[in-house]
């Protein structure tokens, strides 16, 4: 048997029942990374060591008992901005070059109660800005559908993984669409929660009223079974709401009749691709078919999205990056002279040019005389945009669109134009922007085989409305992979 063709559920099966070992396990997902990193390149640290002795470890509390949840034993990778105990954890950037966590992440804590055996940190645009992966410090990830191209981003390692089948899942983060576009891009599925769902404490911040953590799988049941592993109320994160339900799975029925489905008219303009337009619609009908009253509507305001996004973002990130001064960990200038030298040297060097970009926009817009033209009116549109939203939720149970107006660009093609990387953000960045839960999942390929992405995205709490539809949706298809997931196996 092929363990890493298995979905994370269905290898959690086999555990449970002894089919397989939980070292076993590992070492499969341990083997092909090493057979495919040279390259898809999705991971900046693999662990083998501590992967085994983990695997060791929950292989024991399985058989005593302790441990039942579905998921345990499972091998799997966590985003390199999400903080691992003992184990590096970059954000893909120089500055955190050496950076070994004290302790780990609400999140990471969550999944290895569930049994979690954490291979390696996956690879990402630096500080998550970005949406392809190229403004890693550590080298870009590719495409498993196609090595020229990108494989999204920011979450393009944990992606990339997924789909090549190096792990069954691995946990994303999502300030602006980092989760679902790349799921989009790598044919995988994807889930952004509902702002407040999951900590984020230990996640190293970009955006911290934007932030969440999230799954990344190859269908909608082991997304749901890992939201609900490592969703929780936690204290430690001043933003975590105790929500009244914590169970995700019963959603996971395969009917949508009555339910109402709202299409925005503005986001199937100008810009979105003519077979990612297709894809989508056909996805929009096939729900229609079984049963869902689809309609379109006018979600408005979809144009300020970006503006908004990026300017808060920025700022946010601003902030949050101010903390990374050489003084206290990370990468220190070799030479300099006096403290502010020190500053300023550790901070140009340790940061790539994108994050440099974000600071500076970010401390333009917060600085006085600008702070209400800038960052007061982005807040005030951020606040119109959730209004949006209200106001269809108040007639539709989810949205349908599609997750990026493209499939996946080639590699180097979006590096030269920052300002059309964040015109590929429009359907994404309005979620979280109003603090949404979304999913991301197949729905088709383009005319060069590139995975396409459907998104559903649901009311602040509803993440059951999605998931229903997503699951609805993915019974009448078969989970795709890509070539290099079949042929290394030979
Ligand atoms: N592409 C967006 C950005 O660069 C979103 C990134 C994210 O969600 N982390 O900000």
């Amino acid at each position: 048997m092929d363990i890493m063709s298995l979905t994370a559920l269905e290898m959690g099966r086999k555990i449970k029942n002894k089919e397989i070992g939980v070292v076993e396990a590992a070492k499969a997902a341990l083997d092909r990374s090493e057979a495919l990193e040279s390259i898809v390149h999705g991971f900046v640290t693999l662990d083998g060591e501590g992967a085994i002795r983990s695997a060791q470890r929950i292989q024991k509390l399985i058989d005593e008992g302790t441990l039942t949840g579905p998921l345990a034993g499972v091998p799997m990778a966590v985003k390199d901005n999400i903080c691992t105990k003992g184990l590096l954890t970059t954000c893909s950037s120089k500055i955190l070059y050496n950076f070994v966590p004290p302790y780990s992440a609400q999140a990471v804590l969550n999944m290895e109660k569930a049994g979690a055996v954490i291979i390696g940190k996956t690879n990402m645009d630096e500080f998550a800005m970005g949406s392809t992966t190229e403004t890693s410090a550590y080298g870009v990830t590719r495409n498993p559908w196609n090595m020229d191209h990108v494989p999204g981003g920011s979450s393009g390692g944990s992606c990339a993984v997924v789909a090549s089948e190096e792990v069954s899942y691995s946990l994303g983060s999502d300030t602006g669409g980092s989760i679902r576009q790349p799921s989009s891009f790598c044919g995988v599925t994807g889930i952004k929660p509902t702002y407040g769902t999951v900590s984020r404490y230990g996640l190293i911040a970009y955006g911290s009223s934007l932030d969440q953590i999230g799954p990344v799988a190859k269908n909608v049941s082991d997304c749901t079974a890992i939201l609900e592993a490592v969703a929780s109320f936690d204290k430690k994160d001043s933003t975590s709401v105790l929500r009244e339900n914590y169970d995700f799975s019963s959603a996971l029925v395969d009917d949508v009749k009555g339910m109402k489905i709202g299409i925005p008219r503005d986001y199937f303009g100008q810009g979105l691709d003519e077979d990612v337009k297709a894809a989508v619609m056909a996805a929009a009908s096939i729900l229609e078919q079984k049963g869902a009253i689809v309609e379109e509507f006018d979600l408005s305001l979809t144009e300020y999205a970006i503006p908004a996004y990026y300017v808060i973002a920025s700022a946010e990130a601003s902030s949050n990056l101010a903390r990374f001064d050489g003084v206290k960990y990370g990468y220190r200038a070799p030479e300099f002279e006096g403290l502010h030298e020190m500053y300023k040297k550790s901070r140009s060097q340790g940061f790539g040019a994108e994050v440099k970009r974000r600071i500076m926009l970010g401390s333009f817009v917060l600085s006085s005389g600008y702070y209400d033209a800038y960052y007061l009116k982005a807040l005030r549109t951020k606040a119109l945009i959730k209004e949006a939203f209200d106001k269809a939720f108040a007639k539709y149970d989810i949205i349908l669109g599609p997750v990026a107006p493209s499939t996946a660009p080639r590699l180097g093609e979006s590096l030269t134009d920052p300002i059309k990387m964040y015109l590929g953000d429009i359907y994404t960045i309005a979620v979280n922007l109003a603090g949404l839960p979304a999913i991301s999942l197949p729905c088709g390929r383009d005319k060069k085989g590139l995975p396409i992405g459907l998104q559903l995205i649901g009311d602040c709490f509803k993440e059951n409305n999605i998931i229903r539809a997503a699951y609805s949706f993915e019974q009448t298809r078969e989970y795709e992979r890509p070539e290099i997931a079949k042929e290394e196996r030979r």
